[in-house]
């Protein structure tokens, strides 16, 4: 495509007429559906895109492009940090142990998460533990029931 050819051998002409053909171009696409197919799953089972190549006899970057075009997630890519809002923890920040106890009303913008770290072998903060397992809760006003 790209390729000027300078000087003398100008004139030169290549033997294979070499046209677009959409036809062409699909049938010599790497991309067989057995290939992405196993692209997809080499890629779940955490192989390097240099690895994948390997296997499916195509560069790295090819299947880079590829995965990109699937919309495979990044697995390289450092987990990003939840910005620091330290008061409004929603269920996508929430990791594990931290304290899972619901604010505000569910589907509203107010709910969050309490977020604090959680006890042991507990889903709730210390705090909320007593409010969870408190029996005949002195403070029944915000309780979600189980
Ligand atoms: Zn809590």
């Amino acid at each position: 495509m790209g390729n000027m050819v300078t000087g003398p051998s100008r004139l030169w002409r290549c033997p294979v007429r070499v046209r677009h053909n959409p036809a062409r171009a699909i049938m010599t696409d790497p991309w067989t559906p057995e290939r992405i197919a196993a692209l997809e799953s080499l890629w779940d089972v955490g192989l390097s895109t240099r690895e994948i190549g390997l296997k499916l006899g195509i560069t790295k970057n090819a299947v880079v492009g590829k995965a990109h075009r699937l919309g495979l997630s990044k697995r390289n890519a450092p987990v990003a940090e939840p910005p620091p809002v330290a008061q409004l923890v929603r269920l996508e920040a929430l990791g594990a142990g931290m304290c899972c106890w619901p604010d505000g009303e569910p589907g509203t913008p107010e709910f969050r998460f309490c977020g604090e770290p959680s006890l042991v072998d507990k889903p709730y903060c210390a705090e909320h533990c007593e409010r969870a397992y408190v029996r005949g809760g002195k403070d029944t006003s915000n309780t979600v029931a189980a």
